[in-house]
């Protein structure tokens, strides 16, 4: 469902990624670690369009996500391909990104309705059994300042779902949050891995969740995959040294 294939990114002189390729199947859980600095989130941010790339490709559901001009070389693509491309795809961050004046419901039905055209009644009626799912059905009332950084970040999760994504992405959605209300965030995520088969990458710093909830777990140091595989083999038996002493330090 997302092939990348030699991809590189530079921020002037800073090479964040190098020739990096992977691909990720349909329904396929995916946890990114490795060290800060090398490259997690900004292979994220350029899934959601958010950063262009600098050399390679990317395909999502087997379109590029830019286009190719007739040198070869990759170029961003126009504003309605990108919309186009956009609508497979749900992120949520490590800072909620809540619109502040708008109540939960209305963070949830917004998109739907302006990018989508759906009715207002159906928008809230899907809204209300994603804030059902998430816990915070009674909460859908209330403006994001009423909430705990937890109960936001599962509305951001839900606000993410309304747009039916075929893959989620997930870029360090506890880190910002108190120790004790990582877990209601956590359990969140694990039903909708459990319960759908939507595609999910996730970016995090929590060894012990990443080992629960992927199925393969990609290991990155310098903006290269060091080692991959399994959640099981990676967490008890990296055979890297860069994994090995990454794991050791972080556990
Ligand atoms: P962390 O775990 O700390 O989030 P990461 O592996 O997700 O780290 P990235 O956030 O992808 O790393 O950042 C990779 C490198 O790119 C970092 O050195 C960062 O400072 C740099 N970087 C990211 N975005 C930009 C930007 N917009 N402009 C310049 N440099 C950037």
């Amino acid at each position: 469902i997302i092939r990348i294939q030699k991809l590189d990114k530079s921020f002037g002189t800073l090479q964040v990624l190098d020739g990096l390729s992977f691909e990720v199947k349909p329904g396929e859980k995916l946890a990114l670690i490795g060290p800060s600095g090398s490259g997690k989130t900004t292979i994220l941010r350029m899934l959601m369009t958010l950063e262009t790339i600098s050399g390679g490709r990317i395909e999502v559901c087997g379109e590029p996500l830019y286009h190719m001009t007739k040198g070869g070389r990759e170029v961003p693509a126009d504003e309605a391909h990108l919309h186009h491309m956009r609508r497979h795809i749900g992120m949520v961050f490590q800072h909620f990104n809540l619109f502040p004046h708008k109540s939960v419901l209305d963070n949830i039905t917004l998109a739907p309705i302006l990018t989508k055209g759906e009715p207002k009644a159906k928008a809230e009626a899907h809204a209300m059994e994603l804030l059902d799912m998430v816990g915070l059905a009674e909460k859908a009332k209330a403006m994001p300042s009423q909430l705990s950084g937890g109960q936001k970040q599962r509305v951001a999760i839900a606000r993410a779902l309304a747009l039916k994504p075929r893959i989620m992405l997930f870029d360090e959605v506890t880190s910002a949050l108190d120790p004790e209300l990582v877990e209601e965030v956590l359990l969140v995520m694990k039903r909708l891995a459990a319960e759908t088969d939507m595609t999910m990458l996730l970016v995090t710093h929590e060894m012990g969740f990443a080992h629960e909830f992927a199925d393969r777990v990609l290991f990155f140091d310098k903006g290269r995959i060091v080692e991959e595989g399994p959640p099981d083999r990676i967490f008890t038996n990296p055979t890297h040294e860069r994994t090995q002493t990454f794991l050791r330090k972080i556990i």
